[in-house]
C-alpha cells in the first residue's frame, strides 16, 4: 500500500485515512462516542379524567393530539451529545395498545465535522393517575356555596332553573380559561331555593356579579373557617343571593295605583294600569308596595263601546256594563276582546 503525501495511518485500526479526528480516522471515532441515548421505556402520565398531562409536578393541559405529545415524550427523554450540531430526529410509532407506543428513532448530526447517525428504540408507557383537580371533585371538594334565593318570597322553579343554568355557564367559561377548580359539586334543593356547591371561589363570584348584573339580584357573603392547609386558615364563603322581590308581570299596589311591573333591580319599572302611564321608582322606596295581582290572574272581556277619555266593557263574572277610564296603550274597538283584570272590584285593561 502506497500512502501519498496527505494520507496517515489510523493508530487504531492500521488504515490509511486522509482526516484524522482525534487521532484517529472517521470509523474508529465514530466508535468512541455515543450520539444519542433513550431509556427502554420511557413513562407518561395522563389524568384519565380531564386528560391532563402530568409534567413533574404539575399537571398542564394537553394542547395538542394524542402523537404529538408522545413526539414530545421522546424528545425530552432523549440524551444527544453535546458535541452534536445540526441534530434532526425522526420518530416512528407503533401501537397495539392505547397504553404503549412503540418508537423507532433516527438521529442524525454533525460531530466535529462527521455526519453520525443513531438508531434507536423505546417504549411510550402512558399511566393514569388522577389529577390533582379531578380528585377534589371527586372528593365533594368545593370553596364556595351560592344559595339562590329571593328578596322576601320563594323564588319559584322557572327562576331557580334560570339561575342554575347562569351558574353553568360561567363555570364552564371560567374552566376553558383554565381554572381547573370550576366545577359544581353539588346542587342541593331547599324549599326556600336551590344550594350549588362550587369548587372554585372565584367562579362562584363570578357568577354572582353576573346575576346581579342579569337578574337585579342582591347578594351578601359570609365565610366561615373550613379548617387548615399548610397552616393557613382555609375558608369557604356563602353567597346568600337574592332575587329581585319583583318579578315581570307583577302587578304591586303603589298607593293608590295599580302598576304592572316590566322589570325590577335597583329601578323597578312598569305601567300605572289606570292611566296606561309609563311608572319607574328606585326599588329601595317600593318597600311597601306588595303583589296584589299579576298577569296569570287575566281573563277577557268585550268591549261595549268606547268615548273620548272612557271606555266601557261588560265585566267578565257580572256581565254588567262597566266605564273605565280609558288607559294610554288601549288601541280596542267596540266589539272586541281586550285582556283584563279585576283588583278588589275594579277592572283594569292590560297593555296588549
Ligand atoms: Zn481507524
Ligand atoms: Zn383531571
Amino acid at each position: 500500500m502506497i500512502n501519498t503525501m496527505n494520507d496517515m495511518l489510523c493508530p487504531v485500526c492500521g488504515r490509511s485515512t486522509d482526516n484524522q479526528i482525534d487521532g484517529r480516522c472517521r470509523d474508529c471515532f465514530l466508535k468512541t462516542i455515543t450520539l444519542a441515548s433513550i431509556p427502554l421505556v420511557v413513562r407518561t402520565i395522563i389524568c384519565p379524567v380531564c386528560a391532563d398531562v402530568k409534567k413533574g409536578k404539575r399537571w398542564d393541559k394537553l394542547d395538542k393530539d394524542f402523537e404529538e405529545l408522545i413526539h414530545d415524550v421522546i424528545v425530552q427523554a432523549l440524551k444527544i451529545n453535546p458535541q452534536a450540531h445540526d441534530v434532526s430526529t425522526s420518530i416512528t410509532l407503533t401501537t397495539t395498545n392505547p397504553a404503549i407506543y412503540r418508537a423507532q428513532i433516527t438521529v442524525t448530526a454533525d460531530v466535529k465535522g462527521v455526519k453520525a447517525e443513531s438508531q434507536l428504540v423505546t417504549e411510550v408507557r402512558i399511566s393514569k393517575e388522577t389529577c390533582d383537580a379531578c380528585s377534589r371533585m371527586a372528593g365533594g371538594y368545593y370553596e364556595a356555596v351560592i344559595q339562590i334565593r329571593a328578596e322576601r318570597r320563594f323564588p319559584d322553579k322557572d327562576e331557580q332553573q334560570q339561575m342554575l343554568e347562569l351558574v353553568g355557564e360561567v363555570v364552564e367559561r371560567q374552566y376553558l380559561r383554565g381554572d381547573k377548580l370550576s366545577f359544581i359539586t353539588n346542587i342541593q334543593e331547599l324549599p326556600e331555593g336551590t344550594d350549588v356547591y362550587l369548587g372554585s371561589n372565584n367562579t362562584a363570584r363570578q357568577a354572582v356579579r353576573t346575576a346581579v348584573e342579569r337578574f337585579g339580584c342582591r347578594y351578601s357573603e359570609s365565610p366561615s373557617l373550613a379548617g387548615k392547609k399548610d397552616g393557613k386558615d382555609i375558608y369557604r364563603i356563602t353567597y346568600s343571593l337574592r332575587l329581585p322581590r319583583l318579578v315581570p308581570g307583577d302587578i304591586i299596589r303603589v298607593g293608590e295605583d295599580m302598576v304592572l311591573v316590566r322589570r325590577s333591580g335597583k329601578m323597578t319599572t312598569g305601567i300605572n294600569l289606570e292611566s296606561g302611564l309609563e311608572f319607574s321608582e328606585h326599588t329601595d322606596n317600593l318597600k311597601d308596595s306588595h303583589k296584589v295581582s299579576g298577569v296569570e290572574e287575566a281573563g277577557n272581556a268585550v268591549v261595549v263601546s268606547m268615548e273620548q277619555d272612557t271606555v266601557q266593557v261588560m265585566h267578565p263574572s257580572s256581565f254588567k256594563q262597566v266605564t273605565i277610564k280609558k288607559p294610554a296603550h288601549f288601541t280596542g274597538t267596540a266589539g272586541e276582546d281586550v285582556r283584563v283584570i279585576l283588583i278588589e272590584d275594579r277592572i283594569f285593561i292590560l297593555p296588549s
